[in-house]
């Protein structure tokens, strides 16, 4: 397939590699990054969608994507699918599906889980808004590039069952973090914690996958000096677009709006900026009740 990619960043670069390593032809164009192997480089944006049959875009924000797509649209050879796999803001997912699906194209908002390692393996997860046809369409792609691809439902389904997992994740990484600085207070040795609660009601995917402790439960982050996996600063984004999306549809979510502000306190005043979400467990050890 005739691909165009633009967005080459941490997450970008290798999923633009691992369609050319799949034999896809694939034009990239980021204001920065380097090239990845395998793919040519285009001089603008517009210029890596004019042949693309799917241009597939991995960029910051709704701001940066709503800008480009404003400019690879027009350029865009009709009946082709444009797929947007960045993490945004619901409204920008839906208002970009609408001018492309009003220029003649197909349209998918289809952000991922897996990180920069799921990236480059080839193993993240898609979920995935927007038409059957442009899904059936770029299913290929979310093969080469991922293990699972969800068909959510319809444009912005995608970013609406992205941003309620990781309000899901934030909100019970705190409560593993803060139960974890309890149960040290009360003297409870945190190996007998993880081996009660990892097999109890409390149990999730915090405490028995990426446990916040060190040198308890399976290896993660935590063992490696608090070095990302996923990165605060991505955590506090994702936190933000939730509030943001329920402030949208006047949802009531007091618990997704705490874990925001406690990930903005970790990440901009409490040195949390670069350390994985999980180093939150620190910010709880550091501190007392008032
Ligand atoms: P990144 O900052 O490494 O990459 C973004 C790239 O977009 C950069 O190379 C930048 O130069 C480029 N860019 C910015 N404006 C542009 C423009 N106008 N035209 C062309 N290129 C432009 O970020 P990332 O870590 O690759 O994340 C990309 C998206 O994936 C984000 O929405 C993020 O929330 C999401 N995400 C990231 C992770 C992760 O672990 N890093 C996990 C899941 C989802």
């Amino acid at each position: 397939m005739n691909i165009g990619f633009i967005g080459l960043g941490n997450m970008g670069a290798p999923m633009a590699a691992n369609l050319a390593k799949a034999g896809h032809a694939v034009i990239g164009f980021d204001l920065a990054a380097p090239t990845p192997e395998g793919v040519a480089m285009a001089a603008t944006a517009a210029e890596a969608a004019r042949r693309a049959e799917v241009v597939i875009t991995m960029l910051p924000n709704g701001e940066i994507l709503e800008a480009v797509a404003a400019e690879i649209i027009p350029a865009m050879p009709p009946g082709a699918v444009l797929c947007d796999c960045s993490t945004v803001d619901v409204e920008s997912a839906r208002r970009v599906a609408a001018e492309a699906e009003a220029a003649g194209l197909g349209a998918i908002d289809a952000p991922v889980s897996g990180g920069v390692g799921g990236a480059g393996a080839g193993t993240l997860t898609f979920m995935a808004g927007g038409s059957e046809a442009a899904f059936a369409r770029v299913t290929p792609l979310f093969e080469v590039m991922g293990q699972k691809a969800v068909h959510c439902g319809a444009a912005g389904a995608g970013q609406s069952a992205k941003i309620c997992n990781n309000m899901i994740l934030g909100v019970t990484m705190i409560a593993t973090c803060e139960a974890f600085a309890l149960a040290d207070k009360l003297g409870l040795d945190r190996r007998k914690m993880y081996d009660v609660v990892s097999t109890s009601s409390g149990s999730s995917w915090t405490m028995n996958s990426y446990c916040p402790a060190p040198g308890v439960g399976p290896k993660s982050p935590a063992d490696n000096g608090y070095v990302p996996g996923f990165a605060s600063e991505l955590m506090l984004k994702d936190l933000r677009l939730a509030q943001a999306a329920a402030e949208m549809v006047d949802a009531d979510t007091p618990m997704g709006r705490a874990a925001a502000r406690l990930y903005e306190t970790f990440v901009e005043e409490e040195g949390g900026r670069g350390r994985d979400f999980s180093a939150m467990l620190t910010r709880f050890e550091a501190r007392h009740r008032t």
